[in-house]
């Protein structure tokens, strides 16, 4: 069987090798006779798995003993309501700066649940091309949150420097580029991913709170939608998504194995810079228009110069072995979606495509 190269946006590539422990282990997990997917979550087997999950994130990531790591579902797109109705009151207001179509949808929510100013957007007739710069910023003050989306996964641009909120706490969508590169916690009081990019399969989300914006949180909550109950049960409330959590826990070893996060950060950078110099050196035939210092290491964006000739790099880039390039499908073009599992042969391997496809077609 000959696996394809995944270009996939999410959910995505996985290491192969977090894939053959799993298949391994899928019958028999650590000799008790069953799957993981079959045990209790309260049994001591899958204990192991979530609090080891729970520990390689704050050794990985950095995190001090002041914030929770949770394991939630219902997406990235719950916590774009969760957080809003964790953190705000009736007459409270958190600063949203609008960098894509997720940010979009994470104000949208808010202003269902209290008030949200737009502290800046870079949308220009319906399309994105870079973040704001500091000086954009039209920051509250007195709002309880800032809201950003570090990594656009549709645009195709990413924060590389993240914008500096004196003392209001930063909350972060980093559902496509977590544990991508490594970041200083501390301006953040919320991180909230999606796992189906960098970090596993899709089922999880993984929400790290800081304990004084948990001591923030509202009371009176749905017992499901409250930060306070999963962090007062160790995100074991009620059943967890354990499958997916044990393959965010594989990823999670993989990552460590390999040096941790300064080792992926480091192939990150060669990965953008191969692929980047590519489309750059092109002579015109392929255009990426994100402002230089805001392109995505992680989704890699680019037009041909026709649309007939995108459909044709499609097609003849699956014939080829790679899948899942064409663009969203609110933008067309091309994207290149290069997570953490998907390294630097691989992204060689699209790349020498790129320039095959180019020479035939240019
Ligand atoms: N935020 C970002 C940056 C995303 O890329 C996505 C999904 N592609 C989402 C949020 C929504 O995630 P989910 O499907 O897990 O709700």
């Amino acid at each position: 069987m000959a696996r394809l190269r995944n270009y996939y946006a999410g959910p995505a590539a996985l290491p192969l090798e977090a894939l053959e422990i799993a298949r391994d282990e899928l019958l028999d997990f650590q000799g008790g006779g069953v799957s993981v997917m079959e045990t209790s979550h309260r049994s001591k087997e899958y204990d192991q798995v979530h609090n080891e999950s729970i520990s390689l994130i704050r050794e990985l990531m950095g995190l001090p003993d002041n914030y929770q790591v949770l394991f939630l579902q219902g997406g990235a797109s719950m916590q774009f309501a969760m957080v809003p109705m964790n953190l705000l009151g009736p007459d409270q207001s958190a600063d949203y700066i609008l960098t894509g179509s997720w940010s979009k949808k994470a104000v949208k929510e808010a202003k269902i649940i209290a008030q949200a100013n737009i502290a800046a957007t870079t949308e220009k007739d319906g399309v994105f091309t870079s973040v704001p710069k500091q000086s954009e910023l039209n920051l509250d003050p007195k709002a309880v949150y800032c809201h950003i989306t570090s990594n656009n996964t549709i645009f195709g641009t990413q924060w590389h420097q993240f914008p500096e909120t004196g003392s209001v706490p930063l909350v972060a969508d980093m559902s496509s580029d977590i544990l991508s590169r490594k970041i200083d916690p501390s301006p953040f009081g919320i991180i909230y991913a999606g796992a189906q990019k960098n970090l596993g399969p899709s089922g999880v989300a993984v929400v790290i709170i800081r304990d004084d914006m948990l001591a923030k949180c509202r009371e009176g909550l749905p017992t499901m939608l409250s930060y306070k109950t999963h962090a007062d049960k160790n995100s074991l409330f009620n059943t967890p998504p354990s499958f997916s959590i044990y393959m965010v826990n594989k990823v999670l070893n993989w990552i460590k194995g390999r040096g941790g996060i300064e080792a992926v950060e480091k192939e990150n950078i060669e990965k953008g810079t191969l692929i980047y110099e590519a489309i750059d050196g092109s002579g015109g035939f392929y255009k990426n228009s994100i402002a230089k210092e805001n392109r995505s290491l992680m989704n890699v964006v680019f037009r041909l110069p026709s649309e007939e000739l995108e459909k044709k790099f499609v097609a003849e880039g699956l014939q080829a072995g790679f899948l899942g390039l064409k663009g969203h499908r609110s933008i067309g073009g091309i994207r290149v979606s290069i997570y953490n599992a998907n390294q630097l042969d691989s992204v060689k391997e699209v790349v020498s495509f790129m320039k095959e496809f180019a020479a035939q077609n240019g």
